[in-house]
């Protein structure tokens, strides 16, 4: 099969590379200035500006038999344009949902799935809502790791934030919510309805960013688990999605809410690249074309450390059997991801143990 991927960052990457030994082959679309070295060896790239015009659009996807995305900042009409000329997946409604927090937020609780308390900022109730820890206030669309969002501490607070001309839809205020941990899980649902999910997986994240995961984690017992396996099902059906679709969490007093969606492999199942049956690229590369999904069991603990602004990659890890270094091969800038360290072994111990030693050797 020839996969289209709207995207060329890292993401786009690890997908090809795990589609490559499928038999498949791909191209790339890109935005103007989007860099694209994450993928310059992997197949061709094409500027989206270039298929503006149906005939254009429709001769290049002609030879492509799917189209999949590796973000939420899509151009919507285009996806929904493609779909018009080939199979897209995850499907464009659902790429829209994820990727602005009010119809993300709105369908969850439609679907009775648990969320954060949130409201407009241009719609604000008459009376401040109840927050000791204060607010968080997220650009509905364009926000991923930590990006543009402003916390305060009280509700006063909000009125003096340099959002004045924002409208309705653009802006939404969430109580900050005092998680014990976060987690997700990443699922996957394959063309003929089945879904299988790698295990939650705990997250620690710095400045807003993934710092590091390690599944399973002691810390989310199994009723937890199940609790968000269920939702995520409940997502993939909703949807009719195909693919990998990814839900991260807080965790409160053996509870849980969701944060957010990522219609896509997620940075947090990274660690599947590392001795399992299939990692969540393979995975989320044979739902879309129209293959099985690989049970995605392992033995042992698996976790990952996110390498973000710097490349300096410690001695332990170069020469240690339980590791294995990722890097995309994109330049290093403060608050770039540009590769990850995964770590495998029998003991949970020895992972957490592991994890904090690069941790220290690198940051
Ligand atoms: P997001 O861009 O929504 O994924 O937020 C990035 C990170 O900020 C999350 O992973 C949390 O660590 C933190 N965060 C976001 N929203 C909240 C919230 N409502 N309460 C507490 N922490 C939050």
């Amino acid at each position: 099969m020839h996969i289209a991927v709207y995207g060329c960052g890292q993401l786009a990457q690890m997908m090809i590379q795990a589609a490559k030994p499928l038999g498949h082959t791909a191209s790339f679309i890109r935005e103007d200035g989007e860099d694209t070295v994450c993928v310059k060896e992997l197949g061709p790239i094409v500027l989206r500006s270039e298929l503006a015009d149906d005939t254009a659009l429709s001769a290049f996807l002609a030879d492509v038999d799917v189209l999949t995305v590796e973000k939420e900042q899509v151009n919507l009409e285009f996806l929904r344009r493609c779909a018009k000329f080939t199979e897209v997946h995850p499907n464009p409604s659902a790429v829209e949902i994820c990727g602005d927090r009010w119809k993300e937020k709105s369908t969850l609780k439609a679907l009775d799935i648990p969320v954060t308390d949130f409201f407009d900022y241009a719609a604000p109730p008459q009376e401040p809502t109840n927050s000791p820890l204060g607010y968080i206030a997220k650009s509905c669309r364009d926000g991923y790791d930590g990006k543009h969002q402003y916390r305060v501490k009280t509700w006063d607070e909000l009125a003096e934030l340099p959002l004045q001309d924002v409208a309705i839809g653009d802006w939404i205020v969430e109580a900050m919510v005092p998680f014990d941990f976060e987690f997700s899980v990443v699922g996957m649902r394959d063309m003929a309805g089945n879904i299988a999910m790698y295990p939650a997986i705990e997250n620690e994240h710095v400045d807003g960013i993934l710092r590091q995961s390690i599944t399973p984690s002691a810390r989310i017992p199994i009723d937890l688990r199940l609790q968000a396996e269920t939702y995520l099902s409940r997502l993939l059906d909703h949807w009719n999605y195909v693919g990998v679709l990814t839900m991260e969490c807080f965790a409160v007093n053996g509870s849980m809410m969701v944060n957010e969606l990522a219609p896509r492999v997620h940075n947090s199942g990274h660690w599947s690249m590392l001795n399992t049956p299939a990692s969540q690229f393979e995975n989320h590369i044979r739902c879309i074309s129209n293959m099985a999904i690989v049970a995605p069991h392992f033995m042992g603990t698996r976790g990952m450390l996110n390498l973000v602004g710097t490349d300096s990659i410690p001695e332990m890890a170069i020469n240690h059997p339980n590791i294995a270094v990722h890097l995309y091969g994109k330049s290093v800038r403060p608050g770039r991801k540009v590769g990850h360290i995964n770590v495998q072994h029998d003991e949970a111990s020895e992972v957490s143990a592991l994890l904090s030693q690069l941790e220290k050797a690198i940051y």
